[in-house]
């Protein structure tokens, strides 16, 4: 399967930060489908603009990070979200943590983000 650009907006970017109440992880995990067909483990939503995470594919915003990887030359303000435990099926319940880390994604050869690998 080839991974696509709209298909990691639909599950990494958020900007700005959506005002969804409390439980973001919980609404926003459903809202973007990744409550199906199994709660996803972890997912890294990040509030920052496309322009610039776009940037981290060319040498204005990142750098070579090893295995086809690239590393923002900047920290994002990004919220992790990780499912609980208990039940994997939906509902989802999330834990929240918002931190400003450095991301680290696949680029297509197109130059956009396909992939969220980590943050550091
Ligand atoms: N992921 C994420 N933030 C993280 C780590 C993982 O959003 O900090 C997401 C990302 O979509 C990644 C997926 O979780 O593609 C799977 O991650 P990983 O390969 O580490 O876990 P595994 O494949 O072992 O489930
Ligand atoms: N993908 C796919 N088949 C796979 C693995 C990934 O089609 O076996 C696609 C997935 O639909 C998404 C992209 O690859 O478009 C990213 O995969 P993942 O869900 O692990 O999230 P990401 O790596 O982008 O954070």
């Amino acid at each position: 399967c080839a991974p696509s650009y709209e298909t990691f907006l639909t599950q990494h970017y958020d900007n700005p930060k959506s005002s969804v109440g409390k439980q973001y992880c919980d609404v926003m995990m459903k809202r973007r489908g990744l409550d199906k067909p199994a709660c996803k483990e972890v997912n890294t939503f990040i509030h920052g603009t496309k322009n610039n995470i776009i940037a981290v594919c060319t040498a204005s915003g990142g750098k070579d990070y090893g295995k086809g990887l690239r590393i923002s030359l900047r920290p994002f303000t990004v919220t992790t979200c990780k499912h609980k435990g208990g039940s994997t099926r939906p509902p989802c319940k999330y834990s929240d943590n918002k931190s400003s880390r450095y991301i680290v994604i696949a680029c297509n050869q197109d130059g956009k983000p396909v992939h969220f690998d980590e943050s550091l």
